[in-house]
């Protein structure tokens, strides 16, 4: 037998994977990967489930005669000439097309190559905006398709992608279609037909085939609905996983508690928690010396005193002998909750040590031996924390603060690394009633609903860009009678996209001050040293204005600082921007936010600012995010605290969200496998990693 026979052979056994490379397909090489890889797109299941940013409707084929002036139309018709003109450089491309009723001219600019392609006397259906002019009617650089070949780009629902430069839309639609030709249908459903039934969902291959190329909107949204399910269904099972290992686990490595009592440990703080905070508290040590481990959400508005609690959760278990592991979404939150910790533990005579990638190597090798010893009770860092370098002795409490920012998929992993111990997470996001099962099912929910007295009163004021000028004057008005500033901008240099940089707007104000060292700059990129420099400085006294990007969104504790203001503000979701107003109320003096509005900002963008103008409340304002949202929209990644939802629509899918929470524990408790290889699938293209469902 030959070897090519041999071969043959094994390709016809071999079951098409969704988790193939992307270079497995057809129609792409290195050039492509490298640009498929911009958009997150490395297997054939991330090319499958990447979702169209919208859809164009070209069914509807118009007879030439009644073309009119304006939007884009489509045509069907037979090509009576082609004609390239060479005008110096550039060059105009001219096809005549005819389909009985009437003739029309398509043009297009710098497309030489037209004139073999589309081919003299063949029948075509062409798509593009029409324009009347005094030179007649023309369809302006249209999208063109062989009639009786597959129709891709015209007489059709057509997806529209995000892309990046060097992928046109044309060949993304291609390489979808063959993938969903070689691989759409080869997982079959898992989803059994009764379940798809009384839900009216799509079968798993019609539904991954709409999402691309359905038959009207109508079959995009039901496509939709289906993998909304499926994501659905990956969350709960994640959920109901944990659950059922959090019962099978042991009692967690700590119990907490035996060393240091309960009163003692508030003996270390400067002031009288608040009874929202008591309660919060009170659930988080009850939890620490219950048997199965912790899972808790404390949730509550920036400043209401939650990452305290959490410190002192930590202090118990650390007190019980455990070890505490606190990780943050940003270096610059690590290194201030390690000040924070270190100030808290400390008093309790527990070491506290940071663990960043920002740190000397030497200095992360000493935390990573004196965690492995057990030397270090208490280790402050970012998602480095959970590298497989890092061992600890006896890990019994993770906080994740911030949690928002990570996800439901991140999550489930750090739980999964360290079943036994305690989970805590933080967040400031103050996630709608309605929403929460989606996100946090499988934790139980403290809320601190209070902010501890003493505080100043807070004003927040909408700018339009016209009168931005006054706010500066008012700012250093303020500032040179001792206030202190942040001054947020949505980038740091001015791009194409007319944004104002922080370097510009930190130069104006120094301007304005009329002395220069008043304004410090603080950005993602700013180097640790010169970060930690400019925050001592401004804790200090020294700065007056911190300018700088959303960074500062998150955990920034100076208590100093009363003035706010936001530079284009409709650029950053409501959520975000209270939690950037959360940072100048944290005195006991009065504070106030102006958030500029520029002048092209849309009615809806000005609506939503609005309800900050007259909201203070976080869930409030979340409540409002939502409901100012059209139906289709999907939840912004950041406003919900849900970032890998990207087919879930919500509030409109919350009716498939019992029916996913139940299959998916019947599923988990039955040990059933019939979901495993498509969640996988589903959870690497959602940016998880191998091995989440097993
Ligand atoms: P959050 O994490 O919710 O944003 P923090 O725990 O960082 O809030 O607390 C915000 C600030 O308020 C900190 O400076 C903290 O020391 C202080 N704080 C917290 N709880 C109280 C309280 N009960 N009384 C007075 N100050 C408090
Ligand atoms: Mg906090």
């Amino acid at each position: 037998m030959s070897s090519l026979a041999g071969k043959n052979r094994k390709t016809r056994n071999a079951r098409p994977s969704l988790s193939t490379g992307i270079t497995g397909l057809p129609g792409v090489g290195p050039g492509r990967e490298k640009l498929l890889g911009n958009l997150g797109i490395r297997a054939v299941a991330d090319l499958l489930l990447y979702p169209p940013r919208r859809y164009i409707d070209r069914k509807a084929i118009v007879s030439i005669c009644d073309l009119a002036g304006g939007g884009t139309q489509t045509i069907a018709g037979d090509v009576i000439s082609v004609e390239v003109r060479h005008l110096g450089r550039k060059s105009l491309a001219v096809a005549r097309v005819c389909d009985g009723t009437g003739t029309v001219k398509c043009v297009w600019f710098n497309q030489p190559y037209l004139k073999n392609s589309l081919k003299r006397g063949g029948t075509y259906i062409l798509s593009g905006p029409v324009r009347v002019d005094r030179f007649g009617t023309a369809l302006v650089h249209p999208e063109y398709e062989a009639e009786g070949g597959k129709l891709l780009s015209t007489g059709r629902v057509v997806p529209v992608y995000r892309l990046t430069p060097g992928l046109g839309q044309r060949t993304m639609r291609r390489l979808v279609d063959t993938a969903l030709t070689r691989y759409a249908g080869s997982l079959g459903d898992p989803l059994p037909p009764r379940i798809g039934a009384a839900l009216r969902l799509l079968p798993l291959d019609e539904a991954l085939g709409a999402l691309h190329f359905p038959e009207d909107i109508d079959h995009a949204e039901r496509a939709r609905r289906r993998l909304a399910f499926d994501e659905m269904l990956l969350f709960q099972t994640l959920f109901a996983r944990a659950r059922a290992e959090a019962h099978n686990a042991s009692a967690g490595t700590s119990d907490g508690g035996r060393g240091t009592g309960r009163s003692c440990l508030l003996e270390a703080l400067p002031f009288r928690l608040t009874s929202s905070q008591q309660k919060a508290l009170t659930q988080v040590l009850d939890d620490i010396d219950e048997a199965s481990p912790m899972r808790r959400l404390i949730q509550g508005d920036v400043g209401c005193g939650k990452t305290v609690v959490a410190g002192l959760g930590a202090g118990y278990v650390c007190g019980g002998g455990g070890q505490v592991a606190l990780m943050c979404p940003t270096e610059l939150l690590a290194e201030q909750h390690c000040r924070t910790m270190t100030e808290l533990l400390g008093g309790l005579g527990h070491s506290v040590a940071l663990l960043t990638a920002g740190l000397p190597a030497a200095e992360q090798a000493r935390v990573v031996e004196g965690l492995a010893a057990g030397d270090i009770d208490a280790v402050v860092g970012t998602h480095s924390l959970f590298s497989d370098r890092v061992d600890f002795r006896s890990l019994g409490l993770v906080i994740v603060d911030e949690e928002q920012r990570f996800g439901v998929l991140q999550r489930a992993r750090l739980i999964a690394k360290s079943p036994g111990a305690d989970f805590l997470a933080v967040s400031a996001t103050p996630i709608p009633r309605t929403l929460a099962l989606t996100a946090y099912g499988d934790l139980d929910i403290s809320v601190i609903d209070e902010m501890p007295p003493g505080r100043g009163s807070h004003v927040t004021t909408l700018v339009p860009e016209e009168e931005a000028d006054a706010v500066l004057m008012d700012l250093a008005g303020r500032i040179k009678a001792g206030e202190q500033a942040f001054y947020i901008c949505p980038v740091l240099d001015e791009g194409s996209l007319g944004l104002t940089g922080v370097r510009t707007a930190g130069r104006r104000l120094d301007r304005l001050l009329g002395a220069r060292g008043l304004v410090g700059l603080l950005t993602g990129r700013t180097p640790r040293e010169e970060r930690q420099a400019t925050l001592a400085a401004f804790e200090a006294g020294d700065i007056a204005c911190i300018v700088a990007t959303s960074v500062l969104e998150v955990g920034v504790d100076v208590p100093g600082a009363t003035l706010l203001v936001v530079e284009q503000a409709d650029r950053f979701g409501l959520s975000q921007l209270h939690q950037m107003r959360g940072r100048v109320q944290r005195s006991s003096s009065d504070s106030r936010s102006y958030f500029i509005v520029p002048d092209g900002a849309s009615e809806r963008a000005l609506k939503r600012l609005e309800v900050l103008g007259k909201n203070y409340d976080g869930f409030d304002i979340a409540e409002h995010d939502l409901m100012l949202r059209g139906p289709g929209d999907i939840v912004g990644r950041r406003q919900h605290g849900i970032p890998d939802l990207r087919f879930t629509s919500l509030p409109a899918d919350l009716d498939l969200l019992e029916a996913a929470r139940d299959e998916a524990s019947r599923s988990v408790m039955s040990g059933d496998s019939v979901y495993e290889e498509w969640l996988e699938v589903l959870s690497r293209a959602a940016g998880g990693e191998r091995g989440m469902i097993h």
